[in-house]
């Protein structure tokens, strides 16, 4: 049978999902709601619609509706560049010696590099579509500002992006994409804020940080008229919009009668691997099937493995909702690790309920161990890996080790969220040999823990 399998498994057009699906339906625990971190209360729409995009407050806030339609402005600019190639990974598992089967789905085929234009896409539409004049985000290393300025493009929408300072200075060419497509970016925090101002008065030097370029984007969006923020990960809408992965991996996958053991995404806020795995999880929360399912995190940035379940700001400057989720703590900063995407301190509150009701499993790897798989990868599967998608590679291949110690066959799936070309300083610090893996002691995490907000 497997020797029918092609290299790639591309699917028709027309298999292009027309509804994302939404788990939540199937959960029969709930995501906690996001809280107003003034009254502790809920969340409705008239607080998140001021921030956010109507429609994608309703979709945050749905829990219940299975299926959302996919307008068809989106449905065809997801033809640009999807379906995206589930591709067996023969080359790695010959390499590997592993009896396992290996498949990875891969979305790092477009001008922005990762599978953030997926939900990119989705918000800029709906902006759009409220007749808005353009959107706020930040961005870290780049990706998701990147993806958002394409979208902005496609909709002729005005895209402000505010890109924390270090990258902004060491990492001009995603900043270059993003004023190509006609975004505005500025180094963060800057003077075009009062969060800025009053930041950069106190600390003159500061190189910035996501948790401060947040700060910024939403005041930004909430002062000036006809603007909405935008957020590229962590959220239920985006997840819910990341779907499309995991909707045509199970097309794909079913097409040849596959039926996956393992399925494995790294997680930074949530999206790629709440996407690629919902359709799965929703099989197996109806009691249709079992997967095993294994979030892989960085070693120095563990939300799952060494975080605790409860409510938290999503931001550093604790303006943002509260979220329940597994966190490190809204004012834990990470040991510089090159996987600038995984470095969120907190988690989608959707996984990690699943994660809370053992549904979901999660490991943390090391950054050197990370950047050995995605040697590996480049040089058998011909694709450079981005940081951020290695760290899934890195679990792939150790499960897949496992089968050849107990000769079991076991297919595994895992997510490929972007290629690496503009992380080359990552690859260089790898190759020079300077890289190092700094893993958050106890008694940091602890004290981070420590100033979690007091809730229930
Ligand atoms: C942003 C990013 C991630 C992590 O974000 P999630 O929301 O956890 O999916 C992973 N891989 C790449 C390439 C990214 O750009």
């Amino acid at each position: 049978m497997s020797d029918k399998i092609p290299y790639k498994i591309y699917l028709e057009e027309n298999e292009i999902p027309r509804q994302w699906y939404n788990v939540r339906a199937d959960m029969k625990n709930k995501p906690a709601p996001l809280l107003n971190p003034g009254t502790g209360k809920p969340l409705g729409l008239e607080e998140l619609s001021p921030i956010f995009c109507e429609e994608l407050c309703r979709q945050e806030l749905d829990s219940d509706t299975a299926y959302f339609d996919i307008p068809e402005e989106i449905q065809a600019f997801y033809k640009m560049y999807r379906p995206s190639p589930l591709v067996r990974a023969y080359f790695l598992e010959k390499a590997l010696g592993t009896p396992a089967h290996i498949y990875y789905k891969s979305e790092g085929n477009n001008t922005s590099g990762s599978h953030k234009l997926n939900s990119a896409i989705a918000q800029a539409y709906y902006a759009k579509k409220q007749g808005l004049k353009g959107v706020t985000t930040e961005t870290g290393a780049g990706q998701w500002g990147t993806a958002m300025s394409m979208a902005c493009a496609y909709f002729g929408l005005d895209c402000q992006v505010f890109m924390v300072k270090c990258s902004y200075e060491q990492k001009p060419f995603r900043r270059e994409v993003m004023r190509t497509y006609g975004a505005k970016v500025t180094p963060s925090p800057s003077l075009t804020t009062n969060v800025g101002r009053k930041l950069l008065e106190e600390f003159p030097d500061t190189t910035g940080s996501l948790g401060c370029a947040i700060s910024e984007a939403v005041e930004a969006a909430t002062t000036q008229e006809g603007y909405r923020y935008v957020l590229g990960s962590v959220l239920n809408q985006v997840l819910l919009h990341q779907t499309v992965i995991g909707l045509e991996t199970k097309t794909a996958l079913d097409k040849y009668g596959i039926k996956p053991d393992i399925i494995i995404g790294c997680a930074g806020g949530g999206s790629n691997l709440g996407g690629l795995v919902s359709p799965f999880v929703g099989e197996m929360l109806r009691g249709e099937a079992d997967y095993r399912i294994i979030a892989v995190e960085p070693a120095s940035c563990p939300s799952f493995t060494r975080g605790k379940f409860a409510y938290d700001f999503c931001d550093t400057g604790m303006i943002c909702p509260l979220a329940k989720m597994y966190t490190l703590g809204s004012q834990f900063i990470p040991s510089a690790n090159h996987a600038g995407g995984l470095r969120f301190h907190g988690m989608s509150t959707i996984l990690s309920q699943l994660y809370y009701d053992g549904i979901i499993e999660a490991r943390a790897v090391e950054q050197t161990s990370v950047f050995e798989a995605a040697e590996l990868f480049a040089r058998v599967e011909g694709t450079l890996p981005a940081p951020e998608s290695s760290h899934a590679i890195r679990a792939a291949i150790d499960e897949a080790l496992k089968c050849k110690e107990t000769g079991e066959e076991k297919t595994i799936v895992f997510g490929l969220t972007g290629t690496g070309y503009f992380d080359l300083k990552a690859y260089e610090s790898f190759n020079d040999g300077t890289m190092s893996d700094v893993i958050p002691t106890d008694s940091q995490i602890a004290e981070s823990l420590a100033r979690l907000p007091k809730i229930e």
